[in-house]
């Protein structure tokens, strides 16, 4: 049965809490990848469309990537005050502290339901559904959208493809099962359109982002007899190409790419004298684990983490750690 009973029943929960309050507020975490704006976008338009008042918030509002997002323009970055809303709803993430700053004080919104996958960082509500065996939230709002009876609009179905889309590497993590694409294949039926998605996602990039990539490509790293490859991307890197965080999205990927590479690690400067660690993996390597011990999170094929210091000292750190995980390997597990 997919999904899960638990994740069914869960849903139906939701279902009901939703039908019986009025004014909600959505949040998702910062740092919003596809997932995260697909998802709040479209349970923001199918509230909504239930004659709800939804607002659809993240803290660090759209980046210009996913502007194309039908219906992104709602997404707001000032939530007001816990007293305007009935409920909240969390997506993509479990713990208002990875909402945001401002989030946090959404602590006191009475009902608060959470939609997620990732492993959940502490005790989490009575009216969660986290499951870790799907592929994307927005696999879960579609659920949701169903359970609701609400109609999925061409709008929606795009922001829940881009969702799945963005979660599943393009549908090639290993997360992607027969399930997902029967999901998509409704999408797709329902409006959703594969290639002007991936146009929008992958094929309108500025310019200089490739001139970014091609400072960070030059100097590809391999560790661990090729098991482990590495990109950096440096501050001076950045200003020297005229480009943002934004623009670095996707590089985690070409590692990947390489024969042998089980591992693969993107290392960007940030402005706050940090690093943030993005990890992708093939087969074994469990990336959630070393995120995680690093104070991030994620899934066993793509985590990530965000952390204090050099760069050169943090990057050697996860190299010496990732070297003893990996599968084969005398301490990995
Ligand atoms: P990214 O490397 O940002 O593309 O993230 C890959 C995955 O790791 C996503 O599922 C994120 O939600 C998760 N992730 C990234 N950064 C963090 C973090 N600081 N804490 C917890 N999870 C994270
Ligand atoms: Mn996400
Ligand atoms: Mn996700």
């Amino acid at each position: 049965m997919y999904p899960a009973d638990h994740t069914r029943n869960g849903l139906k929960a939701i279902a009901g809490l939703l039908t019986g309050k009025k004014r909600f507020i959505l949040l998702t975490h910062v740092n919003p990848d596809g997932d995260a704006l697909g998802s709040l976008i479209a349970l923001g338009q199918g509230l909504t469309a239930l004659g709800k008042k939804a607002t659809m918030f993240c803290e660090d509002g759209v980046p210009s990537l996913y502007e194309f997002l039908p219906g992104s323009q709602a997404v707001t970055a000032l939530p007001g005050g816990p007293e305007d809303y009935e409920a909240a709803v969390l997506l993509d993430c479990n713990s208002l502290k990875r909402a945001g700053e401002q989030a946090l004080a959404m602590a006191d919104v009475p009902v608060l339901a959470v939609l997620d996958h990732h492993i959940p960082d502490g005790p989490l509500p009575e009216s969660a559904v986290v499951d870790e065996k799907i592929s994307a939230t927005g696999e879960l709002v579609y659920h949701l959208l169903l359970t609701l009876k609400a109609e999925i609009t061409p709008e929606m179905a795009t922001n829940l493809f881009v969702a799945i889309s963005t979660d599943t590497g393009s549908f090639s993590y290993e997360n992607t099962t027969a399930e997902v694409m029967a999901v998509c294949g409704d999408l797709v039926r329902k409006g959703a359109r594969p290639w002007k998605i991936f146009q929008d996602l992958h094929l309108n990039r500025p310019p200089q982002r490739l001139r970014l990539l091609g400072l960070s490509l030059k100097d590809v790293e391999f560790f661990s007899e090729g098991r482990i490859g590495a990109l950096t991307v440096t501050k001076e890197m950045m200003s020297r190409t005229v480009t943002t965080a934004i623009d670095t999205d996707g590089f985690v990927e070409y590692p990947r790419f390489v024969r042998g590479v089980e591992l693969s690690l993107l290392f960007r400067e940030t402005d706050n004298g940090g690093c943030k660690v993005s990890l992708r993996s093939k087969g074994r390597f469990n990336a959630a684990v070393l995120a995680r011990s690093f104070g991030g999170g994620g899934h066993v094929n793509a985590a990530g983490f965000t952390a204090q210091g050099p760069i050169e000292a943090i990057k050697k750190e996860v190299i010496e750690t990732a070297g003893r995980l990996m599968p084969g390997s005398e301490n990995s597990q």
